[in-house]
């Protein structure tokens, strides 16, 4: 339905103002993303939104764009140590991706943003509220460090945007970010977006937002369809072997490997670089700093295989990934599709293999049941990867 609908509009038709249009179309966006069509007009008529939204789905845009339109609109400059409005996200990069957006669509207006996350050096965020700011980027944990020692006030904000509100339940940000909802003007906009709805996120918006705008974008995910996904049953023994011939294929252009633990995450990165393979790693033990780095090598294309952590992975923006492989499957199912959204993003098609050891299965199980399909299992096609399972069988009995 959402489908439909997007394609009978065009940016032009949503309202937004001339400054924010030009960037859209600086950006090379024609038609707005079904998310972007649904989102859009109801934040620019004042409403709360509430909505099911996977990464890729163009859902940045959707919040920042109408977030724009009523800072252009406004006019005033904020009060020193306040802001107009607040988008609060899981992770550092998620957050330093939403503001690097919110600079691209507001090329042609004024617009400043203070980025507040942790690992992050807090004088620099601290001089940047003191001036006041349009929009703050934020992590909950700094933010409401900032927030209680009266770097910023929020009384002022009267729009909130909580982007992969499930991701932050599961990092255990709830509490934090009650206490920085309840900080924040009255009235105000609240949109919420989480790409799965647990019970929590729903009090949560029942608690804090006034008669929301539902609204659901890819949660039976049009993106899972333009992806080719597979699973190569091997052993844990195996999967390095496995990993660096499926790594070797000439198919492969730009990939992700995901890891469950960062500790696996750097064994890998440096199997990989041993075995002649360019690769980065990202996780949450490595410095803001290597974070950074590993992802601008990877964007930019120096490095073409990126090892990272769910975690550190959230959100990471870069088209053109062409393989998403996990290395170990995910303890938590909605963290497959989370991972295996990296490819196909923005129309496009990708492919997402899965090593999946013996006492992985019931883990396999679980993201066939939620994804509602089984995923095609490979034996033969992948040279060594293929047959791990079977003479390992045979030399049992
Ligand atoms: P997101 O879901 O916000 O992470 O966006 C996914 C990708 O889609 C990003 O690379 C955006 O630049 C791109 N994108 C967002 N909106 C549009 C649009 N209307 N048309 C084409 N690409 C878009």
């Amino acid at each position: 339905m959402a489908e439909e609908r997007s394609y009978l509009k065009q940016f032009t038709d949503l309202g937004l103002a001339e400054a924010i249009l030009r960037a859209v179309s600086a950006e090379g966006y024609t038609t707005p993303t079904p998310i972007q069509a649904d989102v859009i007009p109801a934040m620019l008529a004042g409403h709360d939104v509430l909505g099911t939204a996977q990464t890729g789905t163009g859902k940045t845009a959707a919040f920042v764009l109408p977030l724009l339109n009523q800072i252009a609109a406004r006019g005033t400059p904020p009060r020193p140590k306040t802001a107009t409005a607040l988008i609060m996200s899981p992770t550092r990069e998620l957050a330093s991706q939403i503001a690097d957006n919110i600079r691209i669509y507001g090329q042609f207006m004024r617009v400043s943003v203070a980025l507040v996350v942790g690992g992050a050096r807090a004088m620099p965020q601290i001089r940047a509220l003191s001036r006041g700011v349009d929009i703050i980027v934020a992590t909950p944990g700094r933010l409401l460090d900032h927030a209680s020692s009266g770097a910023v006030r929020l009384d002022h904000t009267n729009i909130v945007v909580l982007d992969e509100a499930d991701h932050m339940l599961d990092l255990g940000f709830m509490p934090a970010i009650r206490e920085i909802l309840q900080m924040v003007a009255k009235p105000r906009q609240t949109v919420m977006l989480s790409a799965t709805m647990p019970k929590q996120i729903r009090n949560l918006a029942r608690e804090f937002q006034k008669d929301p705008v539902q609204i659901s974008a890819g949660s039976d995910s049009p993106a899972i369809s333009r992806i080719a996904q597979s699973v190569v049953q091997t052993d844990n023994a195996s999967k390095r072997h496995v990993l660096t011939t499926l790594l070797s294929a000439p198919e492969v252009g730009r990939a992700i490997v995901f890891t469950r633990t960062k500790r696996c995450a750097d064994t890998v990165h440096l199997h990989l670089q041993n075995a002649g393979l360019s690769a980065g790693a990202i996780h949450g033990d490595k410095s803001q700093g290597e974070r950074s780095n590993a992802l601008a090598s990877f964007k930019s294309g120096r490095t073409s295989i990126l090892v990272a952590t769910d975690i550190a992975a959230r959100g990471i923006d870069v088209d053109d990934i062409s393989h998403v492989f996990n290395y170990e499957l995910p303890d938590a199912a909605e963290a497959y599709v989370h991972r295996i959204g990296r490819t196909a993003r923005a129309g496009r098609s990708g492919i997402a293999i899965s090593l999946c050891a013996p006492s992985e299965r019931n883990l396999l199980r679980g993201i066939e049941r939620l994804i509602g399909t089984p995923i095609e299992r490979h034996a033969g096609s992948f040279g060594q990867a293929a047959n791990f399972d079977e003479p390992r069988r045979v030399a049992r009995r």
